[in-house]
């Protein structure tokens, strides 16, 4: 294992350490963290959007928070993503919602966790939102993949996302395409076992962009997450080469990361989404922000050593 994968896998176990949360909380402006999230309040991050889509940029809003063990807490954070969808719909900024079924009370319970996106989907039905169920760790795609197709029973404007690192997506993928569920693919953020996630990062690349093809290929709407330049710069390729109209995909990227480069496919025409979190419980997202680039991981240390 190089020094990279060992400080990534240093960082993810991080992000399960709640007196390393407690710590990092109280730093969050020193320690760089406010650069990947709109601020604390609702307020926050509509004000981040509108400012977003007046450079021709979509937004997709996260209400921070995940691994919910109470049945209470996971009524109170539906209740927070309602609001959310309504005051989306009440400032008509054009963005529709993230959602992590850990904190809707997966881990509580299946029926739990549907009774709370069932209200959820019900509010997005009223300004016909779109829902997007994020992708957690392994040991959750089944539950997950299990709670959408129970969602979209009654309303269909919901989608999910996909990860490359694992060996099991491609199969994944040709059952959402079957089932006409958009895709959102990412190359996933979680410390995986080699067990299920291919552990070398160039097998990953390979897969994300074969998974990005099979969807291209068949007409499948697609939401292209990444960062990777050589990724977009491929599809910006295919996309010429095979004249694909712009309006069946979009790229996506996370707040704070490659802005210019958001701005920039905006303005030659693509369809940008970026995704906007906000909210108090910030650590666990800002921690797989971290172990994504060995850079962060300096911008951080310097940080937490005070300098
Ligand atoms: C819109 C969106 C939604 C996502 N949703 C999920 C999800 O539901 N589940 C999930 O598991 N993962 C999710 N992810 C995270 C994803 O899995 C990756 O961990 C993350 O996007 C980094 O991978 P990459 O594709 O950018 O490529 P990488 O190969 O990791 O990075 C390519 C280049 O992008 C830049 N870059 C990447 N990450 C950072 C960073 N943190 N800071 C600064 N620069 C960076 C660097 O220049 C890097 O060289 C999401 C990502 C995006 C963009």
């Amino acid at each position: 294992m190089d020094s990279t994968q060992f400080l990534r896998q240093l960082i993810l176990h991080l992000a399960d350490s709640p007196s390393v949360s407690r710590f990092v909380h109280k730093r969050d402006k020193s320690l760089g963290a406010r650069r990947f999230f709109a601020g604390v309040t609702l307020e926050d991050a509509i004000a981040t959007i509108r400012e977003l889509n007046g450079q021709g940029i979509l937004a997709t809003l996260d209400h921070l928070g995940e691994s919910v063990t109470k049945a209470e807490e996971a009524q109170v954070q539906a209740n927070a993503y309602i609001d959310v969808l309504h005051a989306i719909a009440d400032a008509k900024v054009d963005a529709n919602v993230s959602i992590k079924l850990t904190q809707m009370g997966l881990d509580v319970g299946r029926e739990e966790c549907l009774g709370n996106m069932r209200r959820i989907v019900a509010a997005a039905r009223e300004s016909q939102n779109f829902v997007r169920v994020d992708m957690e760790d392994s040991q959750h795609v089944d539950a997950t993949l299990d709670v959408l197709f129970a969602l979209r029973r009654d309303y269909d404007r919901i989608g999910t996302v996909l990860q490359s690192y694992l060996y099991r997506t491609k199969n994944d993928l040709e059952r959402l395409i079957a089932e006409g569920v958009t895709v959102r693919l990412v190359k996933g953020a979680y410390l995986e076992p080699e067990s299920v996630a291919f552990p070398q990062k160039a097998d990953v690349d390979r897969n994300y962009l074969e998974l990005v093809d099979m969807c291209l290929r068949r007409d499948h709407y697609v939401a292209i997450a990444t960062h990777d330049e050589a990724i977009i710069q491929k599809v910006e390729g295919w996309v010429k080469e095979r004249q694909i109209p712009r309006d069946r995909f979009e790229f996506q990227m996370l707040y704070g990361i490659r802005s210019a480069r958001q701005r920039e496919l905006a303005a030659a025409g693509y369809r940008v989404r970026c995704y906007v979190p906000y909210g108090t419980d910030w650590y666990a997202y800002f921690m797989r922000r971290l172990a994504e680039r060995p850079a962060n991981v300096g911008f951080f240390l310097r940080g937490f050593f005070g300098n």
